[in-house]
């Protein structure tokens, strides 16, 4: 048994390749991570995600200010965790119940984040997001003031877009990260597509989102 692999590190290493092989984490962009019961677990920083192991992955504490690696034996010399561990450990921090972070530069929705744009419920399965998406202002990549408009585009939502940059998702679980992040690229391709064709969609109304969540609930699609 000693050589199998804790702590969801295997299921994390396998969702960021999927995510990058579904061309959501462009040229080595985005990251993931997973709560532990000290910090949590994060991809490294410029590693081509086909190259990812388990044994690739940083772990790190919550704290304001990780105890960071400067390299880690045996991988890399120049290894060292995503740069945007700053935003993960202040979700962490602020959201005890999320469990996973998920956060990619896929293409479409960040298409509307570089306009400034969020998503509207125009769509039922935006309720796997809790609702409409805000976009965050921009912040400089890696920076404290972009982890606290993630946190703050997280409120009480599981997805939000961060300007000039890119998305985060978040879930209890893994499965649930992944699926919002793959959810939020598949909304926003439609969104862009609808402004294309200057067509105006009815919005779904809070109670009519509200019933959604219930039901997805049921299905055990939020946890
Ligand atoms: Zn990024």
């Amino acid at each position: 048994m000693s050589n199998q692999v804790p702590n969801g590190r295997a299921e994390l290493v396998e969702v960021a390749q999927s995510l990058d092989a579904a061309g959501l984490m462009p040229n080595k962009s985005g990251n993931v991570s997973i709560r532990t019961a000290g910090g949590f677990v994060i991809t490294p920083a410029g590693t081509p995600y086909r190259d990812l192991t388990a044994s690739s992955l940083f772990e790190l504490g919550n704290g304001d200010t990780p105890d960071l690696p400067e390299r880690k034996p045996g991988v890399s010399p120049f290894a060292r965790p995503s740069s945007e561990w700053r935003m993960h450990a202040a979700i962490y921090r602020a959201y005890p119940s999320v469990g996973a972070i998920v956060h990619t530069h896929s293409p479409q929705a960040t298409a509307l984040a570089c306009a400034g744009l969020g998503l509207p419920p125009f769509h039922y399965m935006i309720a796997l997001a809790g609702g409409e998406v805000r976009c965050m202002p921009y912040a400089t990549f890696g920076s404290a003031e972009l982890a606290d408009h993630a946190v703050r585009g997280l409120e009480e939502r599981r997805a939000t877009l961060l300007a000039n940059h890119g998305v985060i998702a978040v879930g209890p679980t893994l499965r649930v990260a992944h699926a919002v992040a793959l959810e939020v690229e598949n909304l926003a391709g439609q969104w862009l597509a609808l402004r294309a064709a200057g067509l105006q969609p009815q919005l779904l109304d809070t109670e009519e989102l509200a019933r959604v969540i219930e039901q997805f609930a049921g299905y055990g699609r939020l946890g």
